[in-house]
């Protein structure tokens, strides 16, 4: 059983000089926010700026080589991973999800048509279908080749990688500043990733100066449903366990300016899911928003964090027990004949 120690923490650690700093921040100070059952890892918060991870990360091959046909662990995940198609229920959700939100929020602030875009974690290309039917030139790049393979069997798109998690900021790029789009509504991706920084530069570079970024993350402190133990237990599948706040730190501290960054109401899994659209700053245009020193002065303290991830963790027990007694009254009553 996952163990949180939200108010009466370890004082943070200080990282040897061999260990890797926040991802976000850089900064070296740290604790533990829960230890995994099987006790071989950790989640660590930074303490400067709240971001918090799986320690110790998981190596490349480790990454790729556990999404195979009995990946269950992140509860999100409504595409499998594996080399079969996807379900028809699954691709239909993708499709309706496509038809009646990603493309709705593309175009409010970019019209399609001859524009370049990269479709990152494409699924099986249901949206990369749309922006190609409006007159995009779109790459597709999907981790899974089920759904690679569905993209360009079934839905006849021709350009469509397959890249694993551990290489997915390999993305093809004719040249920089190649891109005027680069989409990643359809699935989240920054929490599978090993490092979101190392990401969100490489598509820093791939944009046009003006170009967008449209992207879609799950906000660990808000779970709508507890189907686990905890906010934070979804397995190894989450090297990162973002928020709200931390989300936007990572493009602030990329250069992007933020144009959107709220919790998006129309869409959720077990978790409220937070839609960002930001734009590199066009040509000779100073970015206003970069931050020198991310800090958590506009996001919520680690204290607080932690204070939620213990509500959470009471609120998911008391519901436990009440579903046990609900149970045992049922079989009492049964047993009196009722
Ligand atoms: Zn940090």
């Amino acid at each position: 059983m996952p163990s949180h120690s939200p108010i009466e923490h370890s004082s943070p650690s200080i990282l040897g000089a061999n260990s890797a700093g926040c991802d976000l921040c850089h900064s070296s100070e740290f604790s533990v926010v829960m230890d995994t059952p099987e006790g071989n890892s950790s989640i660590l918060i930074c303490e400067n700026c709240g971001l918090m991870r799986a320690s110790p990360p998981l190596s490349p091959e480790a990454l790729d080589s556990f999404y195979d046909d009995t990946f269950v662990n992140d509860p999100g995940c409504q595409l499998r991973a594996g080399s079969n198609f996807p379900s028809d229920k699954d691709r239909k959700k993708e499709e309706i999800l496509a038809e009646t939100w990603g493309i709705q929020i593309i175009k409010r602030f970019v019209e399609p048509r001859g524009k370049h875009i990269l479709d990152l974690r494409c699924r099986t290309g249901a949206l990369t279908s749309i922006l190609t039917e409006e007159g995009a030139e779109v790459i597709g790049v999907e981790p899974f080749g089920g759904n690679a393979n569905y993209a360009r069997e079934i839905r006849r798109l021709s350009n469509i990688v397959d890249l694993p998690f551990s290489r997915l900021h390999q993305f093809p790029l004719p040249s920089n500043e190649y891109y005027d789009l680069v989409n990643i509504l359809p699935h989240h991706v920054l929490a599978h990733v090993l490092s979101p920084r190392r990401l969100l530069e490489q598509i820093f570079i791939a944009l046009k100066p003006g170009g967008y970024i449209f992207l879609d993350e799950k906000d660990v402190l808000y779970p709508v449903r507890h189907k686990k133990q905890s906010a934070l237990d979804s397995g190894p599948a989450h090297q990162f366990h973002l928020t709200l706040h931390t989300t936007a730190q990572y493009f602030r501290a990329m250069g992007f300016n933020l144009l959107e960054y709220e919790i998006d109401k129309t869409r959720s899994s077990d978790f409220c899911h937070i839609r960002i659209v930001a734009q590199k700053p066009k040509a000779n245009e100073k970015n206003s928003t970069i931050l020198r020193k991310i800090t958590l002065e506009t996001g919520p303290s680690t204290e607080a964090i932690r204070r939620r991830l213990w509500w959470l963790e009471r609120g998911w027990n008391l519901r436990l027990t009440r579903l046990a007694v609900k149970k045992k009254s049922l079989r009492m009553l049964q047993k009196l004949g009722f």
